[in-house]
């Protein structure tokens, strides 16, 4: 039951998430704790961000000597921790010049400024974008433009003008889309929001030359799969299909609110310019440091080499569950966020895995979704399994 004290949250915030009723406290490694002391393993890691888990004592050292330190100036100066973060972040995601925000959507955002700056500077005439159906981008106004998801849409119309959805892991559909005015186009090479749903080697391919032969800029949105979920720092790095723009944000900061959209140096050279973009808050200091570290981190502990070693065991006790229980139909994803398709309302399974003790993500297509911090073991997995069977079949 929700502790008298949380009253206050219902009382004073505008009603936009169906909260569960549960307030939590504190955590530590894979685990949560709420403020009656009740221990939660933890498969959602706050939407795929808390990668390195909780109470990480060198990150949260360096951030708190940060606080210390300086934690805002703005990007009218320079700032050594901006300089190492972005410096960091090219080399792992392989991409050439960062800007940094505060948020996925925003990295959506100026993603697709980005990409009408091209055009523009190009005088190409072009400005359309083709986004796939059940994809998720964001809840601003041109990141919501290319969600493929009525509902998130509808309420909000009209939107940004000139975007049309194609099938995801459909070739065709995407070239019936293509016209002389198209910009760019958007996609995740994995699918969270909207159900769990990898793109085929055939269709990040095939986008890549769809785009290089009518100079179409491939905006990749990695928010979600990227920073190492996937099994590698970045998800195109499984197709060796590079985009011209990536989008980044979740995992990149463990929690500390930083999002960051990278572009080649080709699309800089022709991009945004001087005066185009900004952002009050994106890469200060204390943002800047949390990216570092946990790039740190991640390349110390060799974190992408623990999810490619544990993730075939999830895969197994997914796919053993799948088979054993009538009421789960299909298990989807790859590396460390994957997911199982219901036969109960999803809603419900999850309502009941928090009685159990277990943290798991609904998403669209009554799909239960598994996104553990990256450092989940062996064990975790065998107590995750074992409280979901108990949701499932109670
Ligand atoms: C979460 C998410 C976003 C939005 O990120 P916010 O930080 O909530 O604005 C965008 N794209 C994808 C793929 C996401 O999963």
């Amino acid at each position: 039951m929700v502790n008298h004290k949380i009253k206050a949250a219902e009382e004073n915030l505008i009603h936009v998430y169906n909260r569960f009723p549960i307030a939590l406290d504190y955590g530590e490694g894979m685990y949560l704790y709420d403020i009656d002391g009740k221990e939660y393993l933890d498969f959602a890691a706050g939407f795929a961000v808390s990668g390195l888990g909780y109470g990480n004592r060198e990150l949260n050292e360096a951030l708190k000597s940060q606080i210390d330190q300086l934690y805002h100036t703005s990007n009218l100066y320079y700032h050594v921790n901006c300089a190492e973060a972005a410096e960091n972040l090219n080399r792992i995601s392989g991409m050439d010049r960062v800007f940094f925000t505060n948020s996925g959507s925003e990295a959506n955002e100026g993603a697709l400024k980005a990409a009408r700056r091209y055009a523009h500077n190009k005088k190409s005439g072009r400005y359309e974008f083709i986004a796939m159906e059940n994809s998720f981008h964001g809840r601003s106004f041109g990141a919501v433009s290319v969600t493929g998801h009525d509902a998130y849409r509808e309420p909000f119309e009209p939107l940004v003008p000139g975007v049309s959805f194609a099938k995801f892991n459909d070739l065709e559909s995407v070239r019936a889309l293509v016209t002389d005015k198209t910009c760019a186009i958007i996609l995740e090479p994995l699918q969270g929001e909207g159900g769990i749903n990898l793109a085929t080697r055939e269709f990040m391919e095939g986008i890549r030359k769809i785009c290089d032969e009518n100079d179409i800029l491939m905006i990749c949105d990695e928010v979600q799969c990227g920073m190492g979920r996937t099994g590698s720092m970045f998800a195109w790095q499984d197709y060796g299909v590079r985009p011209d723009i990536l989008t980044m944000a979740k995992g990149i900061g463990n929690g500390i609110p930083v999002g960051a959209f990278a572009v080649t140096e080709a699309v800089a050279r022709f991009s945004l310019q001087p005066g185009d973009h900004g952002a009050t808050y994106g890469g200060n200091p204390l943002a800047c440091m949390a990216v570092t570290k946990v790039i740190e981190i991640f390349e110390k502990n060799d974190i992408i080499g623990h999810v490619n070693q544990i993730a075939p065991y999830l895969t197994k006790k997914l796919d053993e569950l799948t088979e054993n229980l009538d009421c789960v139909i299909e298990r989807k994803g790859k590396g460390l966020m994957q997911g199982i398709v219901v036969k109960q309302p999803a809603a419900e399974v999850n309502a009941r895995a928090i009685e159990e003790g277990l943290l798991v993500i609904q998403a669209q297509g009554n799909v239960l979704r598994f996104v553990p911090p990256l450092i989940v073991e062996e064990k975790h997995i065998d107590e995750m399994i074992e409280k979901l069977m108990r949701a499932l079949t109670k």
